[in-house]
């Protein structure tokens, strides 16, 4: 074996890549290698291993920005040293920060939207935290102005996000998620009652449940909390997990009353990188009024003769996903918007009616009403396959296609559910449609004994 020497650092930048010594062996798990390596070679190897991942424009089981403009990418790079926590140092960076915040309350209808307050996150999980938080503590300081007991918090829900779940057991909050009863997809108004006490901090209602796509009713629970305050003087705000829907609905279903023209949503939180079209990395909270975001639970920033809020659980972060989502907000406007999700929700609607078509779905939802997506379970008896070898049948092609249960009561209903987004196109929905429909007639000539049976793909 001859021996390599430096002059192999010599002669890398002529060398070909897969013939340099690092190219030779594979690449270290758990050592960092003694020696440096040609960055043309390292930069391929690392890409190279990035194959085997996924084709993120076929994970339709995601409702993350697969898509972006060249200018976007252009931005990121521009962006990539700029710490969006040093606001003395790039002032501008949180200038934009802010006039998203408020371009965002405009949006979702706060009454003086230049006047409230909120903040940028690393997605919807930081945010509902943050939004979480203030519930908390409004309520501890309402509960400790009237000499009531403070140590029993909790939070009402119906089928949410995994993040309330560590919201409530990171902050030590009971979470009562109400099970679905019936053919129930979420939270419903006469739940109320049953679940909410003096103990409860707030009700959180979902804008695009994450399970099937659909909208919790939010303006039929505010009225019934209404109701509750009349009759048993219980005061309850809610909060609005918008992740996906926060950038929907204002823009297609332009007459839904979900956000902050009613009086009882007091904050929402929306998810920049799912249908907000910002790449990963930044979700948002807003909350109606300066009154609802406790003084204490916000560190103050001096910057330019200015005093700058912040309250975030992080503290450095990338300031590009944040200059994406303005650059976002100019480029496409309330046009463009409308547009995108227009044409997302009506591809889905139309992919909905396609499957629906082929005889072993039941639509559990359609498309109509909510997210640009579909939601199916198979038909009663015995199919001789399950939805979860049909997402693995069609993975063969590329397609990431998430199946799971719905969440309590409704556990033993499986169903598959598909994300329409930008980028997503009539002609790739189609092109899916020809593979379930190949995969369906391959699983009902091919049963599987032993059926797939287990949760293969999360819910993000
Ligand atoms: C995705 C999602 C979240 C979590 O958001 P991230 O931005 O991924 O942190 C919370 N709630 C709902 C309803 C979601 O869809």
């Amino acid at each position: 074996m001859p021996i390599h020497t430096v002059t192999d650092h010599a002669h890398s930048d002529i060398e070909d890549i897969y013939s340099t010594r690092s190219s030779e062996r594979s690449l270290p798990k758990y050592r960092m290698p003694d020696g440096l390596t040609e960055p043309h070679a390292a930069y391929a190897l690392v890409r190279d291993e990035l194959l085997l991942d996924g084709n993120a424009r076929q994970n339709l089981a995601t409702f993350c920005t697969t898509w972006v403009e060249d200018e976007v990418k252009q931005l990121m790079t521009d962006a990539v040293d700029k710490n969006m926590i040093d606001k003395d140092e790039y002032p501008q960076t949180a200038e934009i920060e802010s006039r998203c915040v408020h371009i965002l309350a405009d949006l979702w209808h706060a009454e003086k939207s230049w006047d409230t307050i909120g903040c940028s996150t690393t997605g919807s999980s930081e945010a509902a935290m943050l939004g979480g938080l203030a519930l908390k503590w409004k309520w501890r300081a309402r509960r400790e102005a009237e000499g009531e007991d403070t140590s029993k918090p909790n939070i009402v829900t119906g089928p949410v996000q995994i993040c309330w779940k560590k919201f409530a057991r990171y902050f030590d909050v009971e979470i009562r998620e109400v099970p679905l009863k019936g053919d129930a997809l979420g939270l419903q108004p006469d739940d109320l009652r049953d679940y909410c006490d003096e103990n409860t901090i707030g009700v959180v209602a979902t804008l695009g449940v994450t399970f099937t796509g659909i909208y919790e009713p939010v303006e039929a629970l505010a009225r019934e909390l209404d109701a509750m305050q009349r009759d048993l003087g219980l005061d309850i705000p809610i909060h609005v997990d918008a992740a996906s829907g926060g950038f929907i609905a204002p823009f297609i279903q332009r007459d839904l009353v979900w956000d902050f023209q009613i009086e009882r949503v007091r904050s929402i939180n929306a998810s920049g990188h799912k249908y907000g079209l910002a790449p990963l990395g930044v979700g948002w909270v807003v909350w109606a009024s300066k009154d609802d975001l406790p003084d204490d639970l916000v560190f103050y920033v001096d910057y330019l003769g200015g005093n700058m809020p912040t309250f975030a659980l992080n503290f450095s972060r990338p300031g590009g996903e944040i200059i994406a989502q303005y650059y976002n907000f100019l480029r496409l406007g309330r046009e463009g918007y409308t547009a995108i999700q227009q044409s997302c929700s009506d591809t889905a609607q139309w992919l909905g009616a396609e499957l629906a078509k082929l005889g072993p779905f039941d639509m559990v939802y359609d498309g109509h009403g909510g997210l640009p997506a579909v939601a199916y379970k198979l038909t009663d008896g015995d199919h001789g396959f399950t939805l979860y070898d049909l997402s693995e049948r069609v993975r063969m092609r590329g397609w990431q296609i998430a199946s799971y249960p719905l969440p309590a009561d409704r556990e033993k209903t499986v169903v598959q559910r598909i994300l329409i987004r930008h980028g997503v196109s009539r002609d790739l929905a189609a092109l899916l449609l020809e593979d379930i429909k190949r995969a369906l007639e391959h699983l009902s000539q091919n049963p599987v004994p032993n059926s797939t049976a287990g949760p293969g793909f999360h819910h993000g």
